[in-house]
């Protein structure tokens, strides 16, 4: 199981998740963290769903090559965090629903490089991302 931890977050992403959470509750969205950190053994999982496992396909990286599998010093600091919101307590996994964008705004706004945004490398609404120039 993938942690949703927000402590398990780079350092310097944890403020700025704080503060997108917090931005969110302001706008009238009930932001839930998905995941935060994912250990390489689960990211070799969720990469096998799809492939050669049951199920849709859902990233297209390996152990290592997520930016939710990012360590310092052997302990959890992951780049990036997804959510989605929750609409009448149940989350709204249609990318449609206005609140993503609400979502993307805020955290673009932040500095995140969220790939819900159109010129994404590749489509993926719940993922906000550590911009680079952080070590
Ligand atoms: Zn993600």
């Amino acid at each position: 199981m993938a942690s949703r931890r927000i402590e398990d977050l780079h350092p310097d992403l944890q403020p700025l998740c704080n503060a997108f959470l917090r931005q969110c509750q302001d706008a009238g969205v009930d932001a839930l963290i998905t995941c935060t950190y994912r250990s390489g053994q689960e990211q070799d999982e969720l990469y096998a769903q799809g492939r050669t496992k049951p199920g849709p396909r859902v990233t297209n990286a390996r152990a290592g090559q997520s930016a939710h599998n990012f360590t310092i010093k052997d302990k959890p600091a992951a780049r990036a965090f997804d959510v989605v919101p929750l609409v009448g307590g149940k989350p709204m996994w249609d990318a449609s629903h206005p609140h993503w964008q609400v979502m993307g705004k805020i955290g673009t706004g932040l500095g995140l490089n969220w790939y819900g945004r159109p010129n994404a490398p590749f489509r993926e609404f719940p993922h906000f991302e550590l911009a680079k120039g952080y070590q």
